[in-house]
């Protein structure tokens, strides 16, 4: 039988536990960057230790600051 304040406590902490895997996931992530562009090119190891957070290869980096500097 649960009072009224176990049963919050309890959905605190089940929803503090799923934010906090959820920031561990983002966090990753972010760290990680991606071994694959969006084109499927595989970014370079070298270009990753640069820009742990690339998600884009060179290539694909390059298009996507000229069309930024473009607009
Ligand atoms: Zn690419």
């Amino acid at each position: 039988m649960y009072s009224e304040f176990d049963r919050e406590v309890g959905e605190m902490r089940v929803e503090q536990e799923r934010q906090a895997r959820i920031d561990a996931a983002r966090a990753e992530l972010k760290r990680q960057g991606r071994e694959q562009c969006e084109c499927g090119a595989t970014i370079s190891p070298a270009r990753r230790r640069v820009h742990p957070s690339a998600t884009r290869c060179l290539e694909c980096q390059e298009i996507a600051e000229k069309e930024a500097y473009l607009k």
